[in-house]
């Protein structure tokens, strides 16, 4: 008895706020039958657990039987539910009223799971008794007799709000954007995802903020990073109701748009955003006048997938910065093939230089009496994966808009110091090589200190090195570049002047300057052949004027030996032109040295009109018919690009023969859509371009091969054959001259 008592003070104590009389008789016998504290001590034992209990910042508690009395409640649960033990213990039911509504459901079926004998532990938000909202993690386990009878519960509650406010915080840092707080890169990707997924139509704007590097490097990132929050927040504004707005990367944003009834509801977003630009962002003391420009696209009916959108989306982006930046375009309107071209190359560009697809020629450069080569200039190429030979004339003027001109410069210049040291080494004999430097490079800062230094890594001396520069670039010329060009020539590199009588420069550049070469421009060698007398006492002045200014004097484009009378005839000191040679790769320009000296060649003449061979005229379409071409794939990926007019020339099964004025790669891994009319019918069809002829000066003949399926090349068959009883009869097959002009003004009117 007397120790039966002892143990119930004890208790008493544990459950300090709790009388005695609560404490029902079962669990007055559990606690006595599994209490296996020594006789000795444990009242030591009990004060040490009551002392515990009372410190630890999670609540303990223990109620008898599923629906009985809360018996214990440790003073944790005063903290954690910011009430007076006597509340909780008065009212249990307290407890469960503070679970937020949304999470009420989930923590009553945790309890059932409880009353089965089921331990449990949940994570639930409450408001405590202060309105405080509040994360708790609750464990629970219930004791169970033989029977199956849930006798005891025991519980711990723990305030984990901190935590969760981390976790809340990293799984917003992996949706969302810390600056502008919108849906990041991440989510947007998964919600178009699931657009598509779910087949909901909408609308996707691709908004790029124009010039935002100049805010970036002028007023620093940090303005800039303030200019895109207010972006962000005006953005959101004009976002219409269903739809969704993400920033995609630095200055890039994105705009969904659903549930729209008509396209011209989405033109209005994108005119409202454009229009919403034309109030300036003040920042601080900066007023910032900015302006966007957007590229729209239409899901499904233009990319099925997230990749594809977002891909046509950037092209008609790219086409409205082409446009001059402050507007939007479609990309159905963006997608003829010469704009799409500009985008594939612009885009690749960088990974060109990665990828080693940019390739020298030499420009052999001769004295002209007896072909001794002088020098070469070095002439870039681009042999692009999908498109074939990219001109320099094409590329260089879209590297220097998207500043690639820089690297693709530095590149040249370290590859011909390589070179001329390889050639060095081998014990070739050298000439000088020149190349051609953008007036851009000059903006940038250690060109000198670059070429100093190439030249020295590759063992060059610097007299082998010329630099091209255009006349008309040095309209542009301040003095940094002055500046530049003396340090250059102190370095004992040599500079030339390109183009020589096409720009504005006046005579006064070239005192300053004092260029080692001048080159005289294509244009005037041109015109020698037509004897044009201007031309001729052009040039002949401009060597006249080397002579006395002792400059070297080099005629480009020379075609012809008659040309070449005349330059020689007036003391021209260098030749460079398809006379003597095209420009060739390195290893025929190593030949080419070896031996020393080049034979005038005049290549016989382009054969103009139409090829000989005209059978097809006769057996297939007496005039050619008016079709679109499009490129279907591109590595077998749909695109749907183009929309560029075609004239086809024949038509078989297997293939047709269509004119264009658009050099295109041959033999590539582009799949081209053709559409054209037949006797009223529309004839739709996919094939490869097999090989190409140049008809027309820029007018192009291709060979499409295709396979088609059974029916569609029975309905071809009949449609084919109608055409040939048709036209026996009736037409006659028109004249050479007749087709020829009707093709030439076709091209110039597209
Ligand atoms: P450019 O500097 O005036 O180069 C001469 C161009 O005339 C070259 O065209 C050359 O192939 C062509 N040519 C040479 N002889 C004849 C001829 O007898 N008849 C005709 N019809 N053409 C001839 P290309 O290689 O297509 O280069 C075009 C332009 O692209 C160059 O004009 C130059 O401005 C630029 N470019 C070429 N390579 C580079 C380069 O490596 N760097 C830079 N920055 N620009 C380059
Ligand atoms: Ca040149
Ligand atoms: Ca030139």
């Amino acid at each position: 008895m007397k120790y039966k008592e002892q143990k119930l003070n004890i208790l008493k104590r544990l459950f300090n706020n709790v009388e005695t009389t609560k404490l029902s008789g079962a669990m007055k016998e559990d606690y006595f039958e599994h209490t296996h504290l020594a006789e000795n001590g444990f009242e030591i034992e009990f004060n040490n657990f009551q002392y515990i209990f009372d410190h630890l910042t999670s609540g303990i508690w223990m109620r008898e039987e599923i629906q009985g009395d809360l018996v214990y409640a440790s003073k944790g649960f005063e903290e954690i539910l910011n009430l007076p033990l006597d509340k909780i213990y008065e009212t249990p039911s307290l407890r469960f009223q503070m679970v937020h509504s949304m999470h009420k459901k989930e923590v009553a079926a945790h309890l059932e799971m409880v009353a089965e004998g089921k331990k449990v532990q949940m994570l639930y938000p409450i408001n405590d008794g202060k309105g405080q909202k509040k994360w708790l993690l609750e464990q629970i386990i219930p004791r169970v007799k033989d029977d199956g009878i849930v006798t005891q519960i025991f519980g711990m509650i723990t305030d984990v709000t901190h935590e969760m406010k981390i976790e809340e915080k990293l799984n917003f840092l992996a949706h969302y954007d810390s600056l502008t707080r919108l849906p990041n890169q991440k989510s947007l990707f998964e919600k178009l995802d699931h657009f598509c997924r779910e087949g909901i139509k909408f609308s996707l704007l691709y908004l790029d903020i124009d010039r935002f590097h100049v805010i970036n490097n002028s007023l620093g990132y940090q303005i800039g990073d303030e200019a895109l929050k207010k972006i962000a927040l005006r953005l959101s504004d004009l976002t219409p109701e269903e739809g969704y707005l993400a920033r995609l990367n630095s200055n890039d944003f994105i705009l969904v748009v659903k549930n729209y009834e008509y396209e011209e509801e989405v033109y209005e977003v994108a005119d409202k955003i454009l229009r919403s630009f034309e109030k300036p962002i003040t920042i601080r003391d900066y007023v910032l006048h900015m302006t966007t420009s957007i590229g729209i696209t239409f899901f499904p009916e233009e990319g099925e997938g997230r990749l594809t959108l977002l891909e046509n989306a950037h092209t008609a982006l790219y086409q409205a910065k082409r446009q001059g930046k402050n507007n939007y375009q479609l990309f159905s309107y963006s997608k003829d093939i010469p704009s799409y071209k500009k985008y594939v190359l612009d885009r690749d560009m960088r990974l060109a230089l990665i990828n080693d697809e940019f390739n020298l020629y030499f420009q052999p450069q001769v004295e002209p009496r007896e072909g001794f080569i002088v020098g070469a200039e070095v002439l870039i190429r681009w042999q692009h994966p999908e498109w074939g030979d990219i001109s320099p004339a094409e590329f260089i003027p879209l590297a220097e808009e998207n500043h690639m001109i820089n690297n693709i410069i530095d590149w040249e210049i370290e590859k011909v110091c390589a070179i001329l040291h390889e050639w060095k080494v081998k014990g070739y004999r050298i000439y000088p090589i020149s190349i051609n430097i953008s007036p851009m490079r000059f903006m940038k800062d250690g060109l000198v200190e670059l070429i100093q230094k190439q030249l020295e890594k590759y063992d060059v001396e610097p007299h082998y090195l010329e630099l091209e520069i255009t006349e008309s670039s040095l309209l542009k010329t301040d003095q940094t570049v002055l500046t530049i060009l003396n340090e250059l020539k102190e370095l004992g590199v040599k500079i030339a002047i390109d183009d020589f009588g096409t720009g504005y420069s006046s005579l006064d550049y070239l005192r300053k300057i004092k260029p080692d070469t001048i080159k005289i421009d294509q244009t005037f060698i041109n015109n020698i052949k037509s004897d044009s007398e201007i031309d001729k006492g052009v040039i002949a002045s401009i060597l006249f004027l080397g002579k006395r200014l002792e400059m070297k004097v080099v005629a480009e484009g020379v075609e012809e030996k008659g040309q070449l009378e005349f330059l020689k005839h007036n003391e021209c000191d260098m030749i460079q032109g398809f006379l003597f040679s095209e420009p060739v790769p390195k290893e025929k320009y190593e030949k080419m040295i070896q031996v020393g000296y080049l034979k005038a060649v005049q290549k016989s003449k382009r054969k103009s009109g139409m090829r000989e061979n005209r059978k097809f005229y006769r057996f297939e379409l007496p005039l050619h018919i008016q079709g679109e071409m499009t490129i279907a794939e591109v590595n077998d990926q749909v695109v749907h690009v183009g929309s560029t007019p075609i004239l086809i020339e024949n038509l078989s099964l297997g293939g047709i023969r269509v004119l264009s004025n658009l050099k295109l790669p041959v033999n590539s891994n582009m799949k081209f859509k053709f559409e054209f009319k037949v006797l009223g019918e529309v004839i739709e069809l996919y094939g490869r371009l097999r090989w190409i002829e140049e008809e027309l000066p820029d007018v192009y003949s291709y060979g499409v091969l295709f396979r088609l399926n059974r029916t569609y090349e029975d309905y071809l068959a009949r449609l084919i054959n109608q055409m040939t009883t048709l036209r026996i009869k009736n037409q006659p097959i028109p004249n050479t001259e007749f087709v020829y002009e009707q093709v030439s003004s076709y091209f110039q009117r597209t």
